[in-house]
């Protein structure tokens, strides 16, 4: 299962949901029923589940799209069940087991009260049981408990004659650390975009990973300071020396976040050069005194390599006390995503 949520972690959900589709994925997931909806929309046709449930009023998008929800608790089966009932239709749902997450799903201890709650429901069927680790890259002990819990649960289920085929457990650091999580299918997200450095578990053999997303920009105008200059809101960089400043026409609206503002790096020809003053709306600058040959138009890399210098989204979250994901996730709707296909 290819977790697309969040506009694919800000890869852009339609164009990478089409090409996992043509790699034969088996399904697709999403948080929220508005990113099924645009993914079907779009003309995708693989399974679709919605991880963040089935909400109220949104009954009818699950079925007229054909979407499968993650079912969080009995009022949710409730509303499908009667949905379904209504519509004289099958609906297929996956269940969400809360082992120790602590955010959504029918608590583990409880299971046998919903299963109860639940023998009545004639039009719904689960197809499904998953649950989510808290602490997979970080905490071994927690997350074998988390696996027993649940395998506890699978048996629960079909003690009373439930046969779920869908049996996943697995985010990207428990399918690369732990493979007795990896159940019948697993649900992949920050690897499939090559995000790894800083949520993979560390003692563990991980998969060679390629970044999916660079991000890029240029040099607009290009100008020397006086040494005593300041630059930009707050004065907050003064120029110590005469200075070659380059701006950028790119900003924390396009996700280049202000808690960067002379700390981050960026590489122009090359090399690095540091984020001076701070970072604004739309622009940003950055001083190039020590890259040799800097002409406007010339390509500015924020997230990515060039020649073999290189910044990962896990090098930029590490300045912003954040993970890799919050990075990609947040450039901004404003700058296009240019999609250069593989060999
Ligand atoms: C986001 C999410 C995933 C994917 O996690 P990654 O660490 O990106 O692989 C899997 N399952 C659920 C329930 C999620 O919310």
């Amino acid at each position: 299962m290819a977790v697309v949520k969040a506009d694919a972690y800000g890869h852009g959900s339609t164009e990478c949901a089409r090409k996992l589709e043509a790699e034969k994925v088996d399904w697709l997931a999403v948080a929220t029923t508005e990113e099924a909806v645009e993914l079907r929309t779009a003309g995708i046709e693989a399974p679709i589940l919605c991880l963040g449930g089935c909400l109220s009023g949104q009954t009818d998008a699950f079925f007229e799209h054909r979407i499968t929800p993650a079912v969080l608790d009995i009022d949710q089966a409730t509303a499908l069940e009667r949905e379904a009932a209504r519509r004289n239709r099958q609906m297929s749902i996956h269940v969400k087991i809360d082992t120790g997450m602590g955010r959504v799903g029918l608590p583990f201890r409880h299971v046998g009260d919903w299963l109860d709650q639940f023998s009545g429901f004639a039009n719904l069927s689960i197809e499904g049981l998953m649950t989510h680790f808290a602490a997979a890259d970080v905490d071994d002990e927690f997350t074998r408990t988390q696996l027993r819990r649940f395998d506890d649960v699978v048996e629960q289920f079909r003690a009373r004659g439930h046969r779920p085929t869908v049996i996943d457990a697995a985010n990207s650091p428990a399918t690369v650390g732990y493979p007795a999580a990896r159940g019948t299918m697993v649900r992949v997200g920050g690897m499939l975009y090559g995000l790894g450095d800083d949520v993979l578990p560390a003692n563990v053999e991980r998969p060679a990973l390629k970044p999916v997303m660079s991000l890029k920009t240029a040099v607009t105008l290009l100008k020397f300071v006086p040494a005593g200059e300041t630059i930009g809101y707050g004065r907050a960089f003064r120029a110590e020396r005469e200075s070659l400043i380059a701006t950028l026409p790119i900003g924390y609206h396009d996700g280049l976040r202000r808690g960067l503002s002379n700390r981050g790096r960026v590489i122009v020809n090359g090399r690095f050069a540091p984020i001076v003053g701070r970072i604004s709306m739309d622009w940003t600058t950055i001083d190039v005194t020590d890259v040799p040959n800097v002409e406007k138009g010339d390509d500015v890399v924020i997230i990515g390599s060039q020649n073999d210098v290189k910044v990962t989204a896990a090098d930029v979250a590490r300045h912003l006390d954040t993970i890799s994901y919050e990075i990609t996730c947040g450039v901004g709707r404003r700058v296009p995503r240019i999609y250069i296909p593989q060999p």
